[in-house]
């Protein structure tokens, strides 16, 4: 159970309100908040000011309200760029972590271990 290609590999994606949703090859379906997706930017300037990374360069902190998201650009088969409204473009997305980064109650359930959700009963 290594890797599961359909997982990770979005058949559709579009900014609705305040989150991206992204529809996956499996058919599950993730809403990802504008800030949750901000604060995981994996450009180095963002993981050092989220404290991710031991990173040197200038710092650029997150402002609140975040910025919205005004484009969402493809990157090779694997991730995709997003383009916020404060001129911020530096970060790539991969797909998988996207994926893993979903906060529906199905998938907090299985990384749980990283984001400390509550577990909910499982059957
Ligand atoms: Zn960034
Ligand atoms: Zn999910």
């Amino acid at each position: 159970m290594s890797s599961e290609p359909a997982k990770n590999k979005p058949r559709t994606f579009a900014v609705a309100g305040l989150e991206l949703a992204m529809a996956w090859g499996d058919g599950h379906e993730s809403y990802l908040p504008f800030n949750l997706l901000r604060t995981h930017c994996p450009c180095a300037p963002c993981r050092v000011a989220a404290g991710r990374s031991d990173y040197k360069g200038p710092e650029r902190p997150v402002a609140d309200p975040p910025p919205m998201i005004v484009d969402v650009e493809p990157v090779g088969a694997y991730a995709m760029r997003i383009v916020w409204s404060d001129g911020h473009r530096e970060g790539i997305y991969p797909f998988e972590m996207l994926r893993s980064m979903c906060p529906c109650e199905r998938c907090a359930g299985q990384t749980a271990s990283a984001f400390r959700a509550d577990r909910l009963r499982e059957s």
